[in-house]
């Protein structure tokens, strides 16, 4: 059974996109609303059909909607919902993709009170954007999380579970701030090292420019890829999961630390120890599906 008939997606970007196109391939019969505020997109969406209806403005796009997705930058999430709120109707209900929960489920109860809001991230991406780098699949087999506030009703909970099951995701509960914090670890702070090694690289002085591009498949190649994330997406991260984010970076430069010492000190088993340990965890990342077991990320060789 469809969860919802009447969908609206605001934020047609990689993310939005993908749902577009998963709920096109597995609830056909559902009517798609789309809009954003850049008519370059708007334009694009009409072209590729991502949509049945492109509206122009947010408020337009909610009027007849049961379920209403924003899938806008985390920094724009309060906006969105102010410019909605005049014209949603009451008894939809209004989630989120957010990649930090707990200020955008403040600042979506602040602009919608009295709406049912059930905050969501799905723990899916690629490193593009834009309408056309979405994919169907992109959900397959990956986390969805929602972050329900206590008092939301569990009916409108379980919808919006369904919703993402039915595009082929598989669903977890959990407080908004503990998603935070679990996040923070698993993709903010990786995204901020690659930002920084990629950075310290290209501003390397005895190290040309031509030569880090020419051997980056040593390593530094994989760290590429993560640092290429839209800038806007990950400015607002940033700024938004800031305490969880700057907790786990003060773990993470006291382990650095750690090794540094163990390097200095030729503590040769001390590395080998932490480096056992962090390719089991690897391998259980592969065993439960989350990644690709062929060697070099499954990258294609001739
Ligand atoms: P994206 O490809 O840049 O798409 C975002 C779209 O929203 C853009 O077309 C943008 O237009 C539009 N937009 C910005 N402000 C708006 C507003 N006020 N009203 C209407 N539309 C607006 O970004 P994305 O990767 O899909 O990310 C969208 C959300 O998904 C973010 O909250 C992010 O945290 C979350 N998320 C991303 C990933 C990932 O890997 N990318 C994974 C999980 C969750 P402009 O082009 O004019 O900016």
């Amino acid at each position: 059974m469809l969860p919802f008939s009447r969908i609206t997606i605001i934020g047609l970007g990689l993310i939005g996109s993908s749902i577009a196109r998963a709920v096109r391939a597995h609830m056909p019969a559902a009517r798609l609303t789309g809009y954003d505020a850049d008519p370059e997109v708007r334009a694009t969406a009409t072209r590729i059909r991502l949509v049945d209806d492109v509206a122009d403005s947010a408020g337009a796009s909610v009027v007849d909607a049961d379920f209403v997705i924003l899938c806008v930058p985390v920094g724009a999430m309060g906006a969105v919902a102010a410019e909605i709120a005049a014209d949603l109707p009451s008894d939809a209900i209004v989630s989120d993709v957010g990649s930090c929960k707990e200020s955008v489920a403040t600042a979506l109860a602040a602009a919608l009170p009295g709406a049912t809001i059930v905050p969501a991230h799905p723990v899916a991406g690629t490193e593009q954007s834009g309408p056309e780098a979405g994919f169907a699949t992109l959900f397959h087999g990956r986390w969805c999380i929602l972050t329900p506030a206590p008092q939301t009703s569990a009916s409108a909970v379980e919808r919006v579970a369904e919703f993402w099951l039915q595009l082929g995701a598989d669903v977890e509960t959990m407080p908004a701030d503990h998603h935070d914090r679990v996040l923070a670890v698993t993709s903010h702070l990786p995204h901020l090292i690659a930002y920084t090694i990629v950075g310290t690289a290209s501003d390397l002085e005895e190290v040309t420019q031509s030569e880090v591009i020419k051997y980056s498949a040593g390593g530094f190649r994989d760290f590429t890829r993560i640092a290429a994330s839209d800038p806007t997406m990950w400015r607002d991260v940033f700024l938004t999961n800031r305490e969880a984010v700057l907790e786990m970076l003060q773990r993470f430069s006291e382990d650095l630390t750690a090794l540094q010492r163990a390097i200095r000190w030729g503590k040769g088993d001390e590395l080998f120890d932490l480096f056992t340990r962090t390719r089991a965890i690897r391998r259980g990342i592969v065993e439960q599906g989350q990644d690709d077991a062929a060697p070099d990320f499954g990258r294609a060789h001739e």
